[in-house]
């Protein structure tokens, strides 16, 4: 009987996840491409986005060497309460997929309940955590709140963990492996009675780590047998600074493998959506590294929003480090009102600048540029090429002073290759 149940749940996840995606993220996305072509198809109002970031707090026990976050604070007093969430969540429609992030997000005692809260009213029947894995029980308890809150949908948690023990100790601290490594375990358990649980070890492949992170993936498989891998290469101002970013791309790609061999060899094999998608990720990096050239139309900004800890908005991490960008708005200034913010005139000039500004050129985010992004256009399958016909949505020209993206392309840039 409970195998029947799972069964139907499972089934009723796909169907719900297929349709959010369909009507959240892919008719939005088709709609502005259309709208390129016939302005007057543009709709006035944009709904929720298909996705969602909640960077929840800025707080960390942490300084990670790799960590791009390093230049933003928050404090308890300044973070978005959560009754302020709850304000929040009655301007939002359903949405399918829910990041919750920091920062260290486990050193919110109300992390839990703002996840059930989100979940209750939005659907979200992808919601995700991230964690250094240092705060035991509060990720233990929490998880485990938001497991008994609905226990037919699934949620994930990824731990950090950025290769052997002294390297990543290294990177993030003495102690930090063990931490993390004991925390994960704990969490194991709860998936003997979770099945919809997943656990998600991720890897930041920089100059420290690079030369020993295929043999970690496949330590990570071997010990820890988490339900996926996920291997990111690093990415913007990283705290220790530029040298972070010195490195091969062969070692990420052998990684980007090792991640994946693990996972194909999994009961699932190889039509695992999570591999899939890993596997156009890599493709992708890949490509804009070698070439320069970002490789994929970004839907930030329509599929994808980013509210941080203190309720500033913005499309996606990576704009607002640029000088007199910043954020779309503040929602306190909104009277927390989402949908207010997003349809505002400031919103449309922080979406004139996704797929313009030169920053966008040789982006690899693979969270707000990617995950919003690969889905949708028919680049999911192949890079992005950019037609004479295809303008940057939204402006038939970029604002002073942006360079459009097509003037930094180097179109005889060298053609990558990728293994197996
Ligand atoms: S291309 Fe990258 S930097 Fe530009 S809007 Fe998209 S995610 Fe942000």
């Amino acid at each position: 009987m409970s195998t029947l149940i799972s069964s139907l749940s499972k089934i009723a996840h796909v169907a719900s996840w297929s349709t959010f995606a369909v009507f959240g993220g892919l008719l939005p996305a088709l709609r502005e491409r259309a709208a390129d072509q016939f302005p007057t198809l543009r709709s006035t109002h944009r709904s929720t986005p298909w996705a969602i970031s909640f960077l929840v707090t800025a707080r960390c026990m942490l300084k990670c060497q790799h960590c791009f976050y390093h230049y933003a604070t928050s404090t308890p007093e300044t973070e978005l309460s959560l009754d302020e969430y709850r304000t929040l969540s009655r301007s939002l429609n359903k949405f399918t997929v829910g990041l919750f992030c920091g920062g260290e997000p486990y050193m919110r005692p109300d992390l839990g309940e703002i996840i059930i809260l989100l979940r209750k009213n939005h659907g979200v029947p992808l919601a995700a955590t991230t964690t250094n894995g240092h705060l035991t029980a509060s990720v233990v308890d929490q998880t485990q709140a938001i497991l008994n809150a609905d226990r037919y949908k699934p949620f994930g948690i990824g731990f950090s963990l950025d290769g052997p023990q002294e390297v990543h100790d290294l990177i993030r601290g003495r102690g930090s492996f063990d931490r993390t490594v004991r925390t994960l375990r704990e969490v194991k358990r709860l998936q003997r009675h979770n099945p919809h649980l997943s656990i998600t070890v991720t890897t930041v492949v920089n100059s420290i780590n690079q030369h020993v992170v295929a043999e970690f993936e496949q330590w990570v498989a071997r010990e820890l047998s988490p339900t996926s891998q996920c291997v990111l290469l690093v990415r913007q101002n990283p705290r220790a600074g530029e040298s972070l970013k010195k490195v091969d791309l062969t070692l990420y790609q052998q990684a980007q493998q090792a991640a994946l061999q693990a996972m194909r060899a999994s009961p699932q094999g190889r039509f695992r959506p999570d591999a899939l998608y890993l596997e156009a990720v890599a493709r992708h990096v890949t490509e804009t590294r070698l070439s320069g050239s970002r490789s994929f139309h970004c839907w930030a900004g329509i599929n994808g929003a980013l509210i941080d800890a203190t309720g500033n908005v913005h499309v996606c991490e990576v704009l607002p480090e640029q000088p007199g960008i910043g954020q779309i708005g503040a929602l306190r200034d909104y009277n927390l009102n989402f949908d207010a913010l997003w349809n505002s005139p400031r919103a449309d000039e922080m979406r004139a600048l996704v797929n313009t500004h030169p920053v966008c050129a040789d982006c690899t985010h693979e969270t707000m540029g990617h995950a919003t992004s690969l889905p949708f256009p028919p680049t999911w399958l192949w890079p992005f090429k950019a037609s004479p016909k295809s303008k940057p949505h939204h402006i038939k020209s970029a604002p002073e002073g942006v360079i459009p993206v097509e003037r930094l392309r180097r179109p005889d840039g060298p053609r990558p290759t990728f293994p197996g």
